[in-house]
């Protein structure tokens, strides 16, 4: 029972093709794009040349009622949003990703048109973002839906950013803008009771259509990875906002022994998260601090940069780091100064 299911539809149970049928069903469009690749789907193992530079490698699992829900997610968007939060860990390292691998496990409940529309969200991002499926696993299970996506990136090793490189002084630059992915959510889950007590109510989403975009179609800043590459930038500490800015900026701290001034008023926030939080009674500053899935990425400058991405629309300044001693902290638009926190912000 789904929100937005395609009522027409036929459903061909997975049994019917066996493992090694549901597989190469599955794969049989996806085309090779990179050199790298030089064996993908259909022997033990990939085989990649990855002699050049050095290779990021990073995997996330996706747990349906945990991470997803299937009301209100299509499985077009889930294959897309699964791969989306891999290329955007390898994008954080200021790395091009360049393989996936995808793992599956499911229950009989599936179908092969269900299977079929996760692959079409898959294969979308793989074109979209030029990279390559070469390998995966493919299980049944006893109950939902498992997704396990591993992804690879390959660049240079004087590119590669961690988290640990920020210095006192340096600037603290986000890019797009935060909240709306969580707000997306508070949406959709609205949108759910109602549906729970009317099925056959058909939501008007139009008001809401960026939030709802941001939490089922994410993506990954590989344009920035260019960007900065084209501005001769190289930040000195970056991460992906996958839980919220606030605790973020602490992974920066903590692991590059500084501390940070965050000013609330520097905080990009579209005109949607806005309005939402005001309809749901909710602070916007707390929602960019600590709502999360937004997936832009958060780096820290040197001061010497500020020049080559003054004015960008794709990169705003929020704050910048300050010396350990100083804890991390925001000041707010009234000028007062609170302490960040992993859930988002405490007064003194
Ligand atoms: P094995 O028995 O060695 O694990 P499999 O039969 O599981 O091999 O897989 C055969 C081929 O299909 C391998 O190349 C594997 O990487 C690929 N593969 C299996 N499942 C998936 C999947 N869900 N998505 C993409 N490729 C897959
Ligand atoms: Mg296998």
């Amino acid at each position: 029972m789904t929100m937005f299911e395609n009522k027409d539809q036929s459903f061909t149970p997975l049994s019917d093709l066996g493992e090694f049928g549901l597989i190469d069903h599955l794969t049989k469009y996806f085309k090779i794009s990179k050199k790298s690749t030089i064996k993908s789907i259909g022997d033990d193992a990939a085989v990649l040349d990855l002699s050049e530079g050095q290779t990021v490698m990073t995997t996330d699992l996706l747990m349906d009622n945990i991470h997803f829900d299937l009301t209100f997610t299509p499985l077009k968007h889930l294959g897309y949003k699964a791969v989306m939060v891999n290329l955007s860990d390898v994008c954080a390292m200021n790395v091009f990703p360049t393989q996936i691998t995808v793992s599956i496990a499911m229950s009989d409940r599936f179908s092969l048109e269900a299977m079929e529309d996760l692959y079409a969200g898959i294969q979308l991002a793989c074109e979209t973002y030029g990279v390559d499926l070469v390998g995966g696993d493919t299980t049944s299970s006893t109950q939902g839906l498992l997704i396990s996506v591993t992804a690879l990136g390959q660049g240079p090793k004087e590119k590669i950013t961690y988290r640990n490189g920020a210095k006192p002084n340096d600037l603290l630059v986000v890019t797009g803008d935060l909240g709306a992915a969580y707000m997306g959510l508070q949406v959709l889950e609205r949108e759910k009771e109602v549906f729970k007590v009317n099925p056959q109510s058909q939501p008007d989403l139009t008001p809401y259509d960026y939030l709802i975009e941001r939490q089922l179609k994410p993506e990954a800043r590989k344009d920035i990875v260019e960007l900065l590459d084209k501005l001769k930038v190289k930040p000195t500490a970056m991460i992906d906002i996958s839980d919220g800015l606030s605790s973020e900026i602490l992974h920066l701290c903590k692991q590059s022994h500084v501390g940070c001034k965050l000013f609330e008023d520097k905080i990009p926030l579209d005109q949607q998260v806005i309005t939402a939080c005001e309809e749901f009674n909710l602070n916007s500053t707390t929602i960019a601090l600590s709502g999360g899935e937004d997936y832009e990425l958060l780096m820290t400058i040197s001061q010497n940069d500020y020049d080559k991405i003054k004015g960008n629309p794709n990169l705003s300044v929020i704050g910048f780091m300050t010396e350990p001693s100083e804890e991390p902290h925001l000041v707010t638009r009234a000028g007062q100064s609170v302490a960040l926190t992993a859930q988002g912000w405490k007064s003194f």
